[in-house]
């Protein structure tokens, strides 16, 4: 929709209507209004956005109607929601809520071992943990690196549980493709739009976290950058954003959550861990993911959260985890879905 200047002149809205018809496929419609005029382009958001009508004379505003995003559009692409199996865990649809926990980071093989076990005994779909991690200094602790994934590939072999770890390096691709189940794109790179089209070749089911100060636009865009690679298994990752509040580490945005659901046909995870950055807002935030729709969460746990290299503070005690898993659970229960 272009919305032309009060003062504009008949021969700078024939000259707009002219500038659009140069598009294929598009139709121009003017519509006078009592003040402005606004002109309508039918077909063809692309090519119309290319024009860069904003610098002709007389035009005030153009305001995209049509949404940027397409093959992640439940509206465009897709009405029924996109089930992901991931090793017959179903995420995604309306019945099954998945519960994906571990440490933050794999740091030996004793830790991983004994977290690994404790959440397959409480009730956790799918295990986590970092081999690469995307560390804000390069000071801090980067991760064990290819040694853990022979790590992961352990606890997978001994609990049966799929392991979600995040790739971080194109390089990493293909040792990454075959340790783990899920590939994890972490906030810092959702748009790293070349290691998208990577992960979109690999095939893998993938985990997309929002990043840090992006709109739910642009993260249903990286999604795009995925599925137009033919990979359909993507899940999106509400991880809280950056906002004037500083008294939690970011701020979950709950509402995106049932934004997306109506918006977008792929499952929605929830990580109230790296949002809230205090384990205890996790469990009133896990459940509160649950009551709004989300399919699943992503948390961290540890069994020495005091001794862990990284992210401490946010990981609940293992010893707690099938407490937490059970209560999570119920509140799923309440809007009809059970445990993956
Ligand atoms: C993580 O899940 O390990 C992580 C680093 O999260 P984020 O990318 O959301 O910060
Ligand atoms: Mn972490």
């Amino acid at each position: 929709m272009v919305v032309m200047t009060p003062q504009a002149t008949q021969a700078e809205i024939d000259a707009v209507v002219a500038r659009l018809e140069t598009v294929r496929g598009v139709h121009a419609k003017v519509m006078p209004g009592e003040l402005t005029t606004a002109i309508g382009a039918l077909g063809d958001p692309e090519g119309v956005r290319a024009l860069a009508l904003e610098g002709m004379p007389g035009v005030d505003q153009v305001i995209p109607i049509s949404r940027p995003y397409k093959l992640a559009s439940r509206e465009l692409s897709h009405h029924a929601p996109t089930v992901v199996s991931v090793d017959g865990r179903r995420v995604g649809g309306e019945e099954t809520f998945c519960l994906i926990a571990g440490p933050c980071t794999v740091e030996s093989r004793d830790q991983t071992l004994a977290v690994a076990r404790a959440m397959k005994a409480g009730g956790a779909s799918m295990l986590r943990g970092g081999a690469f991690k995307p560390r804000t200094s390069p000071f801090s602790f980067q991760g064990l690196g290819m040694p853990a994934l022979d790590i992961l590939r352990e606890a997978r072999e001994e609990t049966g549980l799929p392991v979600v770890s995040e790739l971080t390096d194109a390089a990493h691709a293909d040792a990454m493709a075959e340790a783990v189940d899920v590939i994890q794109v972490g906030a810092r790179n959702m748009q790293n739009y070349g290691l998208l089209e990577v992960v979109g070749k690999l095939g893998k089911p993938v985990l997309l976290k929002r990043g840090l100060s992006s709109t739910v636009d642009e993260l249903l865009m990286a999604a795009d950058y995925i599925l137009k690679e033919g990979n359909e298994n993507v899940m999106l990752c509400e991880r809280g954003i950056r906002t004037f509040e500083t008294a939690t580490r970011f701020t979950l945005d709950l509402g995106a959550v049932p934004y997306l659901k109506l918006h977008t046909h792929l499952p929605v995870i929830v990580d109230p861990s790296h949002a809230s950055g205090d384990r205890r807002l996790v469990e009133p935030l896990s459940r509160a993911a649950a009551a709004v729709g989300a399919d699943g969460i992503i948390v961290e746990v540890a069994e020495d959260p005091d001794a862990a290299l990284c992210d401490g503070p946010q990981q609940l005690y293992a010893r707690d985890f099938q407490r937490f898993a059970e209560g999570v659970a119920s509140h799923a229960a309440l809007v009809g879905r059970q445990l993956a």
